[in-house]
């Protein structure tokens, strides 16, 4: 909980920086990483890179800026990308790829867990003829709305992409608590994808921050995208030392989220006016229905307790993350019983 008592569950992105990382903030070695020089920016990338077992990484402003660098990284212009209509890629980074890369989206419909269907995919895939733009590349996305996509059917998907001749992202900006649900290593859920985004600004708690990861070649043609994207930084050790922090310190509680989301699942099962979504606490994410036209007053009575929530409708979404303990998912719960019962 923050030190105002304020429980806020907007997202796992409102996180402080912990002690540990102010520490390392501090501490770090720094040096210009246009040069090259920072060695805290030279060694989270090293320890990224081998954490997901590729060759090379790049560390980025944010989410949004390592996506649309993997994209015309991987893609010429007029190239065209296959992704879900409800991926991050595709509706929540502004149309870059299409406007900054003149990268050509085919949108495929998502289900709610993610899974984008395999014909589906292999369908979407454009023969060879002057009438269609070249498909290049298959995006997808782990976790996706918080629910996970197992190892077995993501590397079904990468290797129809493949045997396609198409490249494989994966926009992984929650990867770590995918790899939590599954169980498995980062490496493992990264061997059949070409290139990989991770956020350390998510659950990882870092103030900014994501790394891109992909062979030595595609990280160097990255590098370079980075720069034209304006996301060439200088003295970046002080967010390098924040994501070393993050991969030693917050990757291993990621667990404790996930706990508190199903607690927060099973507490509010229990009132009948809402209804819980099942994709619900598989990561750290809970998806709340109330009645619609209560929705605004519920809203309102969790903000008089303190308590803040996304202004999603008509289902709600409800984030855990390192500052939010047990006993503030009990106080929703209990702030969400006397609204309900009273
Ligand atoms: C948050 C998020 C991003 C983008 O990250 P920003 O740092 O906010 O730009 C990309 N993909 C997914 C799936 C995300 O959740």
């Amino acid at each position: 909980m923050t030190e105002n008592n304020i429980i806020d569950l907007r997202s796992d992105t409102v996180t402080r920086p912990s002690k540990s990382m102010h520490d390392a903030m501090v501490k770090a070695e720094l040096g210009d990483d246009v040069y090259g020089d920072d060695p805290t920016v030279n060694r989270l990338e090293a320890v990224m890179a081998e954490r997901v077992g590729m060759e090379a990484a790049l560390l980025v402003t944010s989410g949004t800026q390592s996506n649309l660098t993997a994209l015309m990284s991987h893609l010429a212009r007029g190239e065209e990308f296959i992704v879900g209509s409800g991926f991050h890629i595709c509706k929540y980074e502004a149309g870059g790829a299409a406007v900054l890369g003149s990268l050509v989206p085919h949108p495929l419909s998502t289900p709610a867990d993610g899974r984008l269907d395999l014909n589906a995919v292999i369908a979407a895939i454009r023969p060879d003829d002057s009438h269609f733009a070249i498909t290049r590349l298959l995006c997808l996305e782990n976790t996706y709305n918080g629910v996970p996509i197992e190892l077995e059917y993501q590397n079904k998907l990468a290797d129809a992409a493949h045997q396609r001749g198409l490249n494989v992202h994966l926009d992984g900006a929650r990867l770590f608590n995918a790899c939590t649900a599954l169980d498995i290593s980062a490496q493992q859920l990264c061997e059949k994808v070409d290139s990989v985004s991770i956020c350390l600004s998510k659950g990882l708690g870092a103030p900014m921050g994501s790394v891109l990861c992909g062979s030595g070649d595609f990280i160097a043609r990255a590098r370079r995208i980075r720069k034209m994207l304006g996301g060439g930084l200088r003295q970046a050790g002080i967010i390098a030392a924040c994501g070393l922090v993050a991969l030693e310190e917050e990757v291993p509680r990621l667990g404790d989220d996930h706990k508190n989301a199903a607690r927060l699942a099973q507490g509010l099962a229990t009132i009948d006016s809402l209804e819980i979504s099942p994709m619900s606490a598989k990561t750290n994410m809970v998806f709340v229905t109330p009645p619609e036209e209560r929705l605004q007053s519920f809203r309102d009575h969790l903000a008089e307790h303190g308590i803040l929530t996304g202004d999603q409708s008509p289902t709600m979404r409800f984030v855990t993350h390192r500052d939010i303990d047990s006993e503030g998912i009990e106080r929703v719960i209990d702030a969400t019983g006397s609204y309900f019962h009273t």
